[in-house]
């Protein structure tokens, strides 16, 4: 998606260990119109998948999330990242690695929002390792219920997790796609 491909040449900043930095328009102040476009892509893009519900994680995933639901017209249910050892029986959960932060969070969801026979698009800001990904899947297997795809905004290709994904079978949508970044440069797929 040129839009979002532009924005992120002018305003991206490229942290050490292969971190972008987009505070400036979608994880810390965010561009609601630039938001809406990606909403309206993701709709394009899995308008014949029968989505009836969209699942992401907190804390930067819900934005692009609640957009892409009011498109489709569905709700959003966001995994939360558990504070307490005690988990409740009545929620799913999954262990799942943070990239950003570099430790485990236990992620749950509660089971009152994830059905058996949910068609369930997962939306998050970023794709690197696959961990954040593969962590939803989960949930939504635990709950039966079929994950159609993912749709997400910034995919860094060179930390390989779409493409593990897409080797397993997930339909792994990306509106910019990374294939290489450093201090001086930054490539799109
Ligand atoms: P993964 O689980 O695929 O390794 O990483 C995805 C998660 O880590 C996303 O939910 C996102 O919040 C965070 N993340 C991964 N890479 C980046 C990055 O380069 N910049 C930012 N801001 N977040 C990232």
């Amino acid at each position: 998606m040129k839009l979002l491909e532009q924005r992120i040449l002018t305003n991206g900043k490229v942290l050490p260990g292969g971190v972008l930095k987009i505070d400036s328009f979608l994880n810390h102040q965010m561009d609601p119109m630039l938001m809406m476009e990606m909403a309206k892509e993701l709709k394009r893009l899995y308008a014949d998948a029968g989505v009836n519900k969209i699942l992401t994680i907190e804390a930067s995933g819900i934005a692009i999330a609640i957009m892409a639901g009011y498109e489709f017209g569905c709700p959003v249910v966001f995994a939360k990242k558990s504070k307490t050892k005690n988990i409740s029986d009545n929620v799913y959960s999954v262990e799942v690695e943070s990239f950003t932060h570099g430790k485990v969070n236990t992620v749950v969801v509660s089971k009152e929002f994830v059905n058996p026979g949910d068609r369930i698009l997962i939306v998050d800001d970023f794709l690197a390792t696959g961990a954040a990904l593969i962590g939803l899947k989960a949930l939504v297997e635990q709950a039966g219920a079929t994950v159609v795809g993912a749709g997400i905004a910034v995919e860094k290709v060179f930390q390989g997790g779409g493409n593990l994904l897409r080797e397993q079978g997930m339909r792994v949508e990306s509106l910019a796609m990374i294939a290489s970044m450093d201090d001086n440069s930054l490539t799109f797929c």
